[in-house]
């Protein structure tokens, strides 16, 4: 079987190193053909060394930087569009991964995509590279993951409803006023996942989940009305399909990424992998699930009516939050106001829908300019 050429978006991240590893296991069907990332030299310096790959890229120059490297934004493109890659895994986090994503699949290249924010910012112009270059977009995120691993080919037409599942995050059970002060190690603490300090945040605020019911919107083709979302804190069931006679299936495994990445790089076949924690029900008991309360986790409720408004509003949610987010990482902002900055960047926007990606982005900066404007 030829190799086929993965290029990893973000290698020196969470889902970048999870990446590598399944990679290392599975040889016989991938190489490395790229690897980008923001700052960190000496982790992608070990990468190289340890992959061969044709490019490597660094966003942003420091100390210690092979003369040989691409670098600048423009390195996530070019690393994405090379004719000897075949994936592209956008492992990057925010808005940064959108042009990366547009290009490759006008290129023809599957897309990995762990950048959700891709979709939520820009899910239209996605879809329509997507179509135009023949590319194809297969989800690493858990939930889609199980949802497309669901519909395994089934028509569309025969899904009634998907029901996304979210751990409810480390401030689940958590009052109000304890969660408006909680500190930044507090919201890193996730109770079922270990991943990057940005998604982190969006799990203990369920931002995340709005980011993904977005995102569910654009990968399958469903209205809003068909995407639920359901907290279940021991993350076992990665996401249900509901079909139209009433079925409903689901598909479950002990949290690791590693499986739905190697699912992303393989689909539709499946490849032989004795990594993940052999599945067993009674060490998984009991799953319980619950509704998620909107009232204290406000975010979630901003993101599902920025949703439904599409236009801009999806582009500002993700940016505010995104703004807001850094800052509360940066000890400025407490995590109370990172809710509160989204609904007033929302509640600032105007309704103009964006006509083109530098729309997207003037729209994106402008969210961001709002958010800054509040904590000074
Ligand atoms: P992370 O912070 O661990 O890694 C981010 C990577 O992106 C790093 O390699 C970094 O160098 C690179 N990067 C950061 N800013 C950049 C920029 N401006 N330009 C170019 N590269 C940049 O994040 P992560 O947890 O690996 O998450 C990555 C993406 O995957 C996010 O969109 C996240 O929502 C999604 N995701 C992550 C997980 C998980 O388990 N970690 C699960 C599902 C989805
Ligand atoms: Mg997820």
């Amino acid at each position: 079987m030829m190799q086929r050429g993965i290029a990893i978006l973000g290698s020196t991240g969470s889902i970048g190193t999870a990446t590598l590893r399944v990679v290392a296991r599975h040889t016989d069907r991938f190489r490395v053909a790229a690897l980008t990332a923001f700052g960190n030299a000496a982790l992608l310096h070990s990468q190289s060394d340890a992959t061969r790959p044709g490019y490597v890229g660094i966003v942003n120059p420091a100390a210690d930087v092979s003369a040989a490297w691409g670098t600048g934004p423009e390195c996530l493109v070019e690393a994405a569009t090379r004719p000897d890659v075949d994936i592209v895994v956008n492992a990057v986090v925010g808005a940064a991964g959108l042009r990366a994503t547009l290009a490759a699949l006008r290129a023809g290249k599957r897309v990995a995509l762990a950048n959700k924010e891709s979709l939520v910012m820009g899910g239209d112009f996605v879809l329509r590279a997507c179509a135009e270059g023949g590319g194809e977009i297969v989800p690493v995120d858990s939930e889609h993951s199980a949802v497309l691993q669901c519909i395994n080919g089934r028509s569309h037409s025969d899904i009634s409803r998907v029901i996304l599942t979210a751990s409810g995050g480390p401030f689940r059970d958590w009052d109000p006023e304890r969660i408006a002060q909680a500190t930044v190690a507090e919201a890193l603490n996730h109770p079922t996942w270990r991943m990057g300090r940005k998604i982190s945040v969006d799990s203990a605020t369920l931002a995340n989940k709005a980011l993904e019911v977005i995102e569910a919107h654009y990968l399958f083709g469903l209205s809003y009305d068909q995407i639920d979302v359901v907290v279940h804190p021991q993350s076992v069931v990665h996401s249900f399909v509901e079909f139209v006679d009433g079925s409903v299936l689901a598909q479950v495994g002990f949290p690791n990424m590693e499986l739905p990445i190697l699912y992303a790089l393989t689909h539709p076949e499946r490849s032989p992998d004795a990594s993940a924690r052999r599945f067993d029900p009674t060490a998984a008991s009991p799953l319980t699930f619950e509704r998620a309360a909107l009232d204290r986790f406000p975010a979630l409720g901003l993101g599902l009516e920025a949703g439904r408004a599409g236009g801009c509003a999806p582009v500002v949610f993700n940016a505010a939050n995104e703004a807001a987010v850094r800052l509360f990482l940066a000890g400025t902002i407490r995590f109370g106001d990172i809710p509160r900055a989204i609904g007033s960047a929302l509640a600032a926007s105007t309704s103009v829908a964006p006509s083109s990606v530098d729309d997207l982005f003037a729209c994106d900066q402008a969210a961001r300019a709002h958010v800054h404007s509040l904590f000074h």
